[in-house]
């Protein structure tokens, strides 16, 4: 029977660890690390996400700040902001939340994050080093799916992974963490030519494509492990019914106005798997737990230069 990874369970042993780590720190420094969050506009859901992982800071004991920039900042202003904590001696990792307003180039403000305090690890010095084998601060997701499937002694060396999805913050540099583990990894887009055949031949299949329930049961080859990144709100009673059914919790949910969540992978498929990463409660926790840890990390390396 497939077995559930439990990533909630598994992201708060980590907050235990980060906690007992931050103890030490403070110890050895006489201050704790300091994560500055930045978040340019009033987009709902990126200011529910910034409230959450500076609730997390707060549970293990890494001080946050939060930077509240208006939807009108222009990209300069951004820089300049951005500038400031580069050079602040308190700050240790610096959380520039995403989506920017269209008008503001992402890249360039991306770029502009000093590499040792970037726990994102979306900076090209940090993914060159990933690249290479020796990054310290790399991106959160792709770093919670590593530890899910080391936590449960899932084996990597010499396995077949096959990820679907090819964005900088996720398919790309999870491709080069499976590869040092030396899984033997696919990587898959919407270019890919017939997707199921080659998803059936993975041992692993890693999900971060952002479309509720894509991948269905005849991609999974019976036993393979699934990592499901995808995060979907379903937003019509239609597409509720089509992957829940037309009965039971989810649909009961979504009729009372309740937000019902679905991952990349159709949860029918998850049957045929031998462990899976469950949506909500998979990699969505273990991704905030890693960016606690990069910014411990990134207080550790600063302190030691
Ligand atoms: P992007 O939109 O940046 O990338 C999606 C990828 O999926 C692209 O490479 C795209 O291919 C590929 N894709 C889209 N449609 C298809 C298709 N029909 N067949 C095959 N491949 C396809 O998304 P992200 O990587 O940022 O996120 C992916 C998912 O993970 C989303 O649901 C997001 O919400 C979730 N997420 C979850 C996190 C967590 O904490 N658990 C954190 C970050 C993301 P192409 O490159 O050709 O366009």
């Amino acid at each position: 029977m497939a077995k559930l990874i439990d990533g909630k369970a598994l992201a708060e042993t980590i907050r235990h660890e980060i906690a007992s780590n931050v103890v030490d720190f403070y110890a050895q420094h006489g201050r704790r690390p300091l994560l500055a969050a930045v978040i340019v506009g009033k987009d709902p859901a990126s200011h529910i996400y910034v409230r959450n992982k500076i609730k997390a800071c707060d549970q293990v004991g890494i001080e946050s700040r939060s930077f509240e920039l208006p939807e009108d900042t222009t990209g300069n202003q951004l820089l300049e902001s951005i500038r400031r904590l580069n050079e602040s001696d308190d700050v240790d990792g610096i959380l520039l939340q995403l989506p920017l307003p269209a008008h503001i180039n992402k890249t360039r403000i991306l770029d502009s994050i000093s590499p040792q305090k970037d726990v994102d690890g979306l900076h090209p010095s940090n993914v060159g080093l990933l690249v290479q084998g020796r990054a310290s601060l790399i991106a959160c997701t792709p770093l919670g799916v590593i530890e899910a499937l080391r936590r449960y002694d899932i084996t990597l060396n010499g396995k077949n992974a096959v990820i679907v999805g090819r964005s900088d913050l996720v398919g790309k540099p999870l491709a080069l963490l499976l590869m040092h583990e030396n899984a033997t990894v696919t990587i898959c887009h919407s270019k890919t030519t017939n997707l199921p055949e080659v998803v059936s031949r993975a041992d692993i299949v890693v999900a971060a494509i952002g479309k509720p329930a894509f991948v269905t049961g005849e991609y999974i080859k019976r036993d393979a492990v699934i990592a499901d990144v995808g995060i979907n709100v379903l937003k019509t009673e239609g597409e509720v019914v089509r992957i829940f059914g037309d009965a039971g919790k989810k649909i009961e949910d979504f009729r009372q106005g309740k937000s019902v969540l679905v991952g990349d992978v159709h949860p029918d498929a998850y049957a045929k798997s031998s462990m899976y990463t469950p949506v909500p409660g998979g990699i969505g926790p273990l991704t905030i737990a890693m960016l606690l840890r990069n910014t411990l990390v990134a207080a550790q390396t600063r302190l030691k230069i």
